[in-house]
């Protein structure tokens, strides 16, 4: 019941701006997995990690522990416990320590360092290969000066995960979006066709009140 693959995640990096670039493993048969947090993140630029920790050891052997339990007194965890991360019933708690610090990339060959190792790790060919296939402006002096700005650093969407791809979709949806308005405003010009109107019915008025006095 509680036996499954490890869950791969990603999410944007507090330390250096990398879009997607936190790879979040979460594993069920962990405790930190089951209060709600992945058992550990790496950021594939600047490599800062945290792994989980849990301050009790589990009751019993993970895989005898159904998921909605708490891992140190089998009561059941609910949304909020998740959401805090610590049991209500006994105070365990699962928590993310930095176990690596991010690396300073504001140098030019701190940057290239770390592009290198990401490259080979991720098996692109060369470092021009992983920037072209990673970043939206794939420019290393770009990305230098964006990191030195401690600007967000904007990647393309990864086939490989779904998160990436919601930026991508919400910005095709915003500029979809802005386009539109433009297109309906040049075609609302009818306003001087509104002036002849009012001067017409004003006329019906004043010809059905003699008529009706006559009769
Ligand atoms: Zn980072
Ligand atoms: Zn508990």
């Amino acid at each position: 019941m509680s036996l499954g693959p490890a869950v791969e995640l990603s999410s944007d990096c507090a330390a250096c701006g990398l879009e997607s670039g936190v790879i979040e493993l979460y594993d069920a048969l962990s405790p930190a997995t089951r209060f709600g947090l992945p058992v550990v993140t790496r950021c594939k630029l600047c490599s800062i990690t945290h792994e989980a920790q849990f301050d009790r050891e589990p009751a019993r052997p993970m895989r005898e522990i159904p998921a909605n339990l708490c891992p140190a007194c089998l009561s059941e965890l609910g949304p909020r416990a998740l959401d805090a991360h610590v049991c209500p019933s006994c105070g365990a708690s699962a928590k993310l320590l930095e176990t690596a610090a991010s690396t300073d990339l504001s140098s030019e060959a701190a940057l290239a360092q770390a592009l290198d190792a990401w490259a080979e790790r991720a098996m692109f060919p060369s470092r021009d290969a992983l920037l072209v296939a990673t970043f939206c402006d794939p420019d290393f002096g770009a990305l230098l000066a964006r990191i030195r700005l401690r600007a967000r650093l904007e990647v393309l969407a990864d086939p490989f995960g779904p998160a990436p791809m919601r930026p991508a979709a919400t910005t095709t949806i915003a500029s979809t979006v802005e386009e539109v308005p433009v297109a309906v405003v040049p075609s609302i010009p009818p306003p001087p066709l509104i002036p002849p109107p009012p001067s017409i019915p004003p006329p019906p008025r004043r010809r059905r009140v003699p008529s009706s006095i006559r009769s």
